[in-house]
């Protein structure tokens, strides 16, 4: 039976640590700064405070603060020179091309930047669609990853077993999300993981919920097709 390949987006197909999440941080910091007329320390404080409550800095605007999701995620993307920022990786290509099974994309992040960097990556013809954060919404909730729900319901609409699914992720708090939903987890260590030296404890901790690690994406069809055998 088929495999269903869920790939998260930043810091798993491609490096965000560089530009693209200190410029995300920035431009939520000026927002809340704007929206709630606060100085730039508080607005700072504020951002990181609801990062570490909520997972998400946009669930705790939305809880506090009623604030329009949309608006939310337009104005804290700004990427209009994207394509230089993520460039074309060949080896990511031919990585997802040799990757057996549906490939989807799932991601906390907006479709309209999640499209353009999958554009960017030139990997648009690998991926058979993206799940974005705006469709991680329901029961009046928004309910990105690690949401059990939301990983349920993903599954259920993908009309597989979950254990024929794979989160490939670089965040060790989603995989043990899936892993409670029955799927199978690769932690992706190469980009965000990089001058991270676990202690033993999460070491073991990780290894309960983590099927399969490797450094890149670019080494994930080997591990794959050896599992499979
Ligand atoms: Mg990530």
């Amino acid at each position: 039976m088929t495999r269903v390949w869920l790939l998260d987006l930043d810091n798993t197909l491609h490096d965000a640590m560089r530009v693209v999440f200190p410029r995300i941080n920035r431009a939520m910091t000026e927002y809340l700064a704007r929206e709630l007329e606060l100085e730039h320390e508080a607005a700072n404080a504020l951002r990181m405070q609801y990062w570490r409550r909520y997972g998400a800095t946009l669930l705790g605007m939305i809880r506090h603060h009623g604030t329009d999701p949309h608006h939310f995620l337009r104005e804290t993307h700004p990427f209009p020179d994207l394509r230089e920022i993520v460039r074309r990786d060949m080896r990511l290509v031919h990585a997802l091309r040799r990757l057996p099974g549906r490939r989807i994309v799932v991601t906390n992040a907006p479709l309209h930047y999640a499209s353009e960097v999958v554009r960017a990556l030139g990997i648009r013809a690998q991926i058979e669609s993206i799940v974005s954060i705006e469709s991680m919404s329901f029961a009046g909730r928004l309910q990105p990853k690690p949401s059990r729900p939301m990983l349920r319901r993903l599954v259920a609409s993908l009309r597989v077993p979950a254990s024929r699914c794979v989160l490939v992720e670089d965040s060790v708090a989603n995989l043990a999300g899936a892993r409670h939903v029955g799927l199978r987890t690769v932690l992706v260590t190469g980009i965000s993981h990089r001058s991270h030296h676990p202690s033993r404890r999460a070491r073991a901790g990780r290894s309960r919920r983590i099927d399969v690690q490797v450094q890149s994406v670019a080494h994930l069809p080997r591990k794959a097709l050896r599992s499979a055998r």
